[in-house]
């Protein structure tokens, strides 16, 4: 196989999580009685640009044949942070009526929503129906259709560049990253921003978030990798945040590269901390297989062990990161009696691969618990700060991620 972005040969494996159904696949009463495919999971490091990519595996096209679909809206932390970022563009550019700001992915509307309130004209794209008719429902314009150089092309001629485009947690799930980036350089004005939030590999290495790779995440990305593919397309980064988000996520600004806007000293700043932190040394990546192998033994041995003591166990949120975990540890409903889930889409619905039923938040009270075990690390104490009832009757709430901790 070959670099999605620089065509070198893939020679080096990043982490093989052996095979796994897609973890988006939530299976019905009636799924449970067919059979269910699975797909090698295997995540490759360039040796030349190095992009961490998920190696391309036959029949790709199928793990998007889902009818679940994930609507931003159900986290209101991300709600909270939407806003803040809106209301930050808005000044910062001085966003107006005659601005155009375009989403990619925009999900169920809950970023675009926050320029409409101000009457700046938005344009969402969004291949996901469901979805997109709700953020449509809002008030907001939607394209059902997936981003690249020719939707790219096709606004410019319609002389819809916008002067910002955002894209949030959309870029590392892009199957040609390419493509999308020279989407996002002819959907642009001349003095436009493109601003685009992914995790941070840094992060994932730093922190063991291996649980955060499944099929349809294709690219984990470093500030030097997505710099060059910037680069490659005649766009130019001259800003990068660092965000807490996602257990530690980069915002960066993009511009074409002739802008007058000059790079600020925090992108050299971040580009020289990747690389103190081995991110173009190829042991680094070497490393991280024996890692992650620690943690899924160390939470496979904690189940076990509650198991053999007669404690009760069950887990909250039924996220993606929860799939690869629990597949990679073999988990079943014998060590994880269910899970809890606030998305009415996913409750009674079981997960794939483990086929641990999933339930409404309200199962958690209905009998004693010992332990819950907290899937999306990264609104852990959201979660917990929801279900403070159960702190008080003294349940102990479990992370798997960086390292086994309860309390
Ligand atoms: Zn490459």
């Amino acid at each position: 196989m070959k670099c999605r972005y620089c065509s070198s040969e893939l020679a080096h494996t990043f982490l093989d999580l052996g095979f796994a159904p897609p973890s988006n696949a939530y299976l019905t009463k009636d799924d449970l009685a067919k059979p269910e495919k699975y797909y090698p999971l295997k995540v490759m490091v360039c040796d030349q640009c190095w992009l961490v990519q998920t190696e391309d595996c036959a029949q790709a096209d199928e793990l998007f044949d889902s009818s679940y679909a994930y609507f931003s809206s159900t986290s209101r932390g991300w709600l909270e942070h939407a806003k803040q970022y809106a209301e930050m563009m808005m000044q910062e550019l001085y966003l107006d009526q005659n601005s155009l700001v375009i989403e990619v992915a925009a999900n169920d509307g809950y970023l675009l929503k926050n320029f409409l309130e101000k009457k700046i004209p938005c344009l969402g794209i969004e291949p996901t129906a469901s979805t997109a008719r709700v953020a449509e429902a809002l008030g907001i314009p939607v394209l059902q259709e997936f981003f690249g150089e020719k939707l790219g092309n096709q606004l410019a001629q319609e002389g819809r560049q916008a002067d910002l485009i955002t894209g949030n947690n959309v870029y590392a799930h892009v199957p040609d990253i390419n493509d999308f980036t020279r989407g996002l350089k002819a959907a642009l004005k001349p003095a436009g921003t493109i601003t685009l939030e992914f995790p941070h590999l840094m992060r994932l290495i730093e922190f063991n978030q291996f649980d955060t790779i499944y099929h349809e995440h294709f690219s984990y990305l470093s500030l030097n990798t997505v710099s060059q593919i910037f680069n490659s397309v005649g766009l130019r980064i001259w800003n990068v945040d660092e965000l807490p988000t996602h257990g530690g996520s980069l915002r960066i600004y993009g511009c074409h590269e002739g802008d007058a806007q000059q790079t600020l000293p925090v992108v050299q700043v971040i580009l020289e901390m990747e690389k103190e932190r081995g991110l173009q040394d190829l042991s680094v990546y070497r490393a991280f297989q024996e890692k992650a192998d620690a943690i899924k033994n160390d939470f496979l041995q904690f189940l076990i062990t509650q198991k053999k003591l007669g404690k009760k166990v069950a887990a909250y949120g039924a996220a993606a990161k929860g799939n690869t975990l629990l597949n990679y540890a073999g988990v079943k409903s014998d060590l994880l009696p269910f899970v809890c889930d606030a998305a009415a889409a996913k409750q009674n619905k079981f997960m794939p691969g483990s086929h641990i039923p999933i339930m409404k938040p309200e199962a958690l009270f209905k009998e004693p618990l010992d332990f819950v075990v907290i899937f999306p690390w990264n609104i852990a104490e959201e979660i917990r700060e929801q279900n403070s009832p159960l702190v008080q009757a003294g349940v102990q709430f479990v992370t798997a991620i960086p390292s086994l901790k309860y309390s």
